[in-house]
């Protein structure tokens, strides 16, 4: 075992949620089992420990990106931002828009919160698309930073979302 077992069996698939026709994968559940949650961030701190080049900046996406960010954030040594929806954030921003199903969605960094150079992580809970992913490790760009990897808990496969990103992906979990 990996030590991931409990968090597998944890992972309900709901059938037509949030609309006819997805399957969505909760995670939440992993949240509310204490050895789930400490197998898991270990796991990933273990992981992130091991890359090749130290985090300097884990960056979460809004909003189940911010559960673990700064969970793993403590835990390897790394500042924590968040990536959020246009208008949520205080201060000078940069933004970016990208399609989703039903029209654009724009998010935003906090224009200080890395420096240039840094070396970044994007986390978030899933990948699908790639789409939120991507956008996000634009505005890591704009600011400035070193993107080495793009880490997800889980990885909805069959969407090659990895593709549309130009970083490492490392998810644990593939469905
Ligand atoms: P993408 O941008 O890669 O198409 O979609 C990923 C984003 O949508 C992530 O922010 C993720 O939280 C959310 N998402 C999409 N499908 C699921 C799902 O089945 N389960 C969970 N927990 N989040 C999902």
């Amino acid at each position: 075992s990996d030590g991931l077992d409990r968090v597998r069996a944890l992972i309900p698939a709901i059938p037509d949620f949030p609309q006819p026709g997805i399957v969505f994968r909760d995670l939440f559940p992993v949240f509310r089992d204490p050895k789930a949650l400490e197998a898991l961030s270990a796991h990933l701190t273990t992981h992130l420990l091991n890359l090749p080049t130290d985090v300097d900046v884990i960056v979460g996406i809004d909003a189940r990106g911010f559960l673990l960010g700064p969970l793993l954030a403590a835990r390897v040594g790394a500042s924590f931002v968040p990536v959020r929806k246009r208008g949520k954030l205080p201060g000078d921003v940069v933004r970016t828009s990208y399609a989703k199903e039903y029209g654009l969605d724009e998010v935003e960094i906090q224009k200080d919160a890395i420096k240039a150079g840094q070396n970044v992580v994007v986390l978030d809970d899933l990948i699908a698309t790639g789409g939120s992913a991507k956008a996000a490790g634009e505005l890591v760009r704009m600011i400035g930073g070193n993107i080495i990897e793009y880490l997800f808990v889980i990885e909805l496969e069959a969407l090659a979302g990895r593709d549309v990103l130009d970083a490492p992906v490392y998810a644990p979990i593939v469905y």
